[in-house]
Order: structure tokens, then sequence, then C-alpha cells
């Protein structure tokens, strides 16, 4: 998992417990011994897009662990308050400085491994004028044929440019359902 587990109460701050609460639940939680409160972890929301440009998506070059210096599609974990559009377009904005306009749903992939749910909107690209931030240290348009699919950063990327482009080559774009195991 890339979240450690709780140690501590948010309510009272006292070392939790791993117990199956007396609620009828199932699973294991971090239960606080000092103010009964159960602590409820579930996945979290990866929001992100394929900005095209004509016939090129664009890739951005990572300047942060993990996988520095491997490329990926602009994407990062949802905030309180937004929508997963409004997170997607604030990602795209922040890791690479791109003027889009939002389309369609494209991927929804599901990582159970890291609890963690992707998805990624295709996105028209406004500009070929990127502004990438300091989580970038590149960021590019690729033909299909220059995607360098040995350094993508991600499984979850990966996947979601092979569909791109294998439904742009169909001429129809739909939303795909995806496992990531
Ligand atoms: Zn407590």
């Amino acid at each position: 998992m890339f979240r450690s587990p709780i140690k501590h109460c948010r309510n009272c701050g006292s070392a939790v417990t791993y117990r199956v609460p007396d609620d009828g639940d199932t699973r294991e939680r971090a239960v606080c011994p000092a103010c009964d409160t159960i602590h409820y972890e579930n996945p979290l929301n990866v929001v992100g897009t394929v900005p095209y440009w004509g016939d090129k998506v664009l890739l951005c070059k990572r300047n942060i662990e993990p996988r520095w210096g491997k490329w990926t599609l602009p994407a990062g974990f949802m905030e309180l308050g937004e929508t997963t559009e409004q997170g997607a377009a604030r990602e795209t904005d922040e890791e690479a400085g791109a003027k889009i306009e939002m389309e369609g749903l494209l991927t929804v992939m599901s990582v159970p491994r890291v609890g963690q749910v992707h998805l990624y909107y295709r996105a028209r690209l406004q500009s070929d004028v990127f502004d990438p931030g300091h989580e970038t240290i590149e960021a590019r348009l690729f033909s299909q044929e220059e995607i360098p699919w040995e350094e993508i950063a991600f499984r979850t990327v990966r996947e979601t440019l092979e569909l791109y482009f294998a439904d742009r080559a169909a001429g129809r774009f739909s939303v795909h359902n995806v496992v990531i195991v």
C-alpha cells in the first residue's frame, strides 16, 4: 500500500488497535481503545488526462519519485471539494501547464493492490506551448510511433495510452473498465 497504516486516533491521538468492530463489520479497522472511534480506510481516486494535439499526445517526464525520469500522463490525487473532471484539469495545469478542453472519460482503472481507482479523460489541447510545474522535468508531444513505451512510469498510464490509440484507430472512443492486477 502507498499509505502507511493508521497508528494514532484522529480524534484523540491515542494509539489505535486493529480489530473487527463489534457492529457487524467483517473487516479489521483501526479502532481507538480510548474514545471508540473507528477509522475507515477506503480507496483514493487518481484523476488525469490524455491531452492530445492532432495525432500526438502530451507526456510529462517525472521530476519526482516514484519513477523519477520516467514518462507519464498528467494525473494525481483528487482533492476534496472538486469533481473528477476538475481534478484532472487541475493536475494537467499543475504538471504540464497545458491549456485543455475536457472531453469524455476514457478509462476507469481499479488498482486493488494499492487501494486506488484511476480515471483518465480525453482532453483537447488548446495550444502546443506548455509550462510544466516543479513535478515535471519536461512536457512534450509524442506521436504513437514516438511513445517511449519502455520508459512509461506506470502500467495504468501504458494501458490508458494503448486504449486511446486503439480507440482512435477504430474511429470511436468508449469508456474502458480495467482491472490492474
Ligand atoms: Zn480516540
